[in-house]
C-alpha cells in the first residue's frame, strides 16, 4: 500500500502508511498535541479531529498525553487506524488528500516540531525476560552451573521502578550520585557512578485497565498493551551491586529511564508475530500463551564518545530472542491482584541474542569491565564516560518497507559536583 506523501513510500522510511504510531508534538512554542509520523511528515491529529475529519467517539487527541486514546481500547484504536489509512492512502479518501487548507493545518515536517513524552506513565515495572542476558549476568556473578536464578523458568521476574524519571528520548542525564562498595573494600564510599551502564529493552505500554483484584489471562493482556516503544534502562552498575540484596535495584535504575518518542501499534506489529521459544519447564497454566506473543523486531545499539565523527554500534539483536512475552508479563502483574492502568509501562528485560556482539548491556559487552570494546574513533570503553551519547534504534522488515520506532537517544552529564551537594 502507498501514500500520497511521497516520503512514506522508500523502502527504508520508518515510517510508511503500515506504521501510523502515535506520538505529542508541538511547533514553535504552541501546545503539544497528539499526532502521527507518516513519511517526513506530523500528521496533527488534534487539527483533523477538530475538523471533524477523524472522530475516537470523544475529543482525546487536544491533549498533552495519549492516555485518554490509549483508554478507549482496541474498537478506538481499530477504527482510527482504519480512518488515517483512507485518509492517507493513495487511492483512499480524498478529505485530506484533496484539501490544501487542511494540509497546511495538519501537516508538518518532523524535523520542524519538537517530540515529547508520548503519554503519561502511570508506574514503570521491569523485568528480566531475556535468557540470554540472565544467564550472563549470572555467570559473572555466580558461574554458569547457578546463572539462573531456580525461580526464573517459572516467574517473569520483575521490579517495581519509577514512573517519574521516565524521560522521552534527546533528554540529556546526569550521571547518579550514591553509595560504591568496590568488592575489596570494608566500607562504602560516596560518589559519582562508575561504572554507568545500558539496559537495551522494549517497553509494552498498557491502555486499558484492569481491576483490582481481577487476574487477566495472557489472551486479555495482550488486548489491554496499546503499544510498543524503544527503552533505555539505564543502570549504574557499581550502585547495584551493593545495594540490590534482597529487594532488588534501587537508586541504580531510578535515575532515568529513556524511551522513543512514537509509540508503535499493536495493529503495526501484527505480521511480525512470533513466538516465545520452547519452554525449557511448562509454564503454570495462568501464563500460557494461546498464539504467538512476541514480535520479531531488529534492534541495534550506537555508541558516540563527545567528539567522535561518528557512532560504533556496539550491538544488533533481536526482541525475538525473549523469554517471556510483554503479554506473559502483564498477566502475571495482574495475577495477584495489582490494578494495572492506563499509562503503565512494562520494560521487557534487557535483550540478549546468543553471540557477543548481540548483547544488550556494557556490562555483558565488556563482559564485566574486563574486556573494553574499541570504538571506530580508536577510543576504548568498558562502561560510559561522560560526554557519550547512546543511541538504540528499532524497526520490523517487511517486505518492501519497515515499521520503523525511530530511535531512543540520550547524553551523559557529568554528575552534579560535591560542593553542590
Ligand atoms: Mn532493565
Amino acid at each position: 500500500m502507498k501514500s500520497w506523501i511521497d516520503s512514506a513510500n522508500s523502502p527504508d522510511c520508518p515510517f510508511p502508511i503500515q506504521n501510523l504510531p502515535y506520538g505529542v508534538f508541538s511547533r514553535g512554542g504552541d501546545a503539544p498535541r497528539c499526532g502521527t509520523a507518516i513519511g517526513d511528515q506530523v500528521l496533527d491529529l488534534a487539527a483533523l479531529e477538530q475538523a471533524g475529519v477523524i472522530d475516537a467517539g470523544a475529543p482525546v487527541f487536544a491533549e498533552p498525553a495519549l492516555n485518554a486514546f490509549m483508554a478507549l481500547g482496541n474498537g478506538a484504536w481499530n477504527a482510527i487506524r482504519e480512518r488515517l489509512t483512507a485518509l492517507l492512502a493513495e487511492d483512499g479518501d480524498g478529505a485530506l488528500r484533496d484539501d490544501t487548507a487542511l494540509q497546511a493545518k495538519a501537516l508538518a515536517p518532523i524535523g520542524e516540531v519538537t517530540l515529547h513524552m508520548p503519554f503519561s506513565v502511570s508506574e514503570y515495572t521491569d523485568f528480566y525476560a531475556g535468557r540470554q542476558h540472565a544467564f550472563n549476568v549470572g555467570t559473572m556473578f555466580r558461574g554458569p552451573e547457578n546463572a539462573l536464578p531456580p525461580n526464573w523458568l517459572h516467574i517473569p521476574i520483575g521490579y517495581n521502578g519509577r514512573a517519574s524519571t521516565v524521560i522521552v528520548s534527546g533528554t540529556d542525564i546526569r550521571r547518579p550520585l550514591g553509595q560504591l562498595k568496590p568488592p575489596e573494600a570494608d566500607a562504602p564510599v560516596f560518589g559519582p557512578c562508575k561504572r554507568l551502564d545500558i539496559e537495551l529493552e522494549m517497553g509494552a505500554v498498557v491502555g486499558v485497565p484492569n481491576r483490582m483484584g481481577e487476574p487477566v489471562t495472557v489472551s486479555q493482556a495482550d488486548e489491554m498493551i496499546f503499544g510498543y516503544v524503544l527503552l533505555n534502562d539505564w543502570s549504574a552498575r557499581d550502585i547495584q551491586a551493593w545495594e540490590y540484596q534482597p529487594l532488588g535495584p534501587f537508586q541504580s535504575k531510578a535515575f532515568a529511564t529513556s524511551i522513543s518518542p512514537w509509540v508503535v501499534t499493536k495493529a503495526a506489529l501484527e505480521p511480525f508475530r512470533t513466538s516465545t521459544p520452547e519452554r525449557e519447564k511448562d509454564l503454570l497454566p495462568y501464563l500460557r500463551e494461546p498464539g504467538p506473543m512476541l514480535y520479531d523486531i531488529e534492534l541495534e545499539v550506537r555508541m558516540q564518545p563527545e567528539g567522535a565523527g561518528q557512532a560504533t554500534t556496539i550491538c544488533r539483536t533481536n526482541y525475538n530472542t525473549m523469554y517471556y512475552s510483554s503479554a506473559q508479563q502483564l498477566a502475571h502483574h495482574a495475577i495477584g491482584g495489582c490494578r494495572m492502568n492506563t499509562g503503565d509501562l512494562l520494560g521487557s528485560g534487557t535483550i540478549s541474542g546468543a553471540e557477543k556482539h548481540q548483547f544488550g548491556s556494557l556490562l555483558e559487552l565488556s563482559w564485566g569491565g574486563k574486556e573494553p570494546l574499541t570504538l571506530d574513533s580508536g577510543e576504548t570503553r568498558s562502561f560510559i564516560e561522560d560526554g557519550d551519547t547512546l543511541t538504540l534504534a528499532g524497526w520490523a522488515q517487511g517486505d518492501g518497507y519497515r515499521i520503523g520506532f525511530g530511535e531512543c537517544v540520550g547524553t551523559i552529564l557529568p554528575a552534579t559536583a560535591e560542593k553542590d551537594w
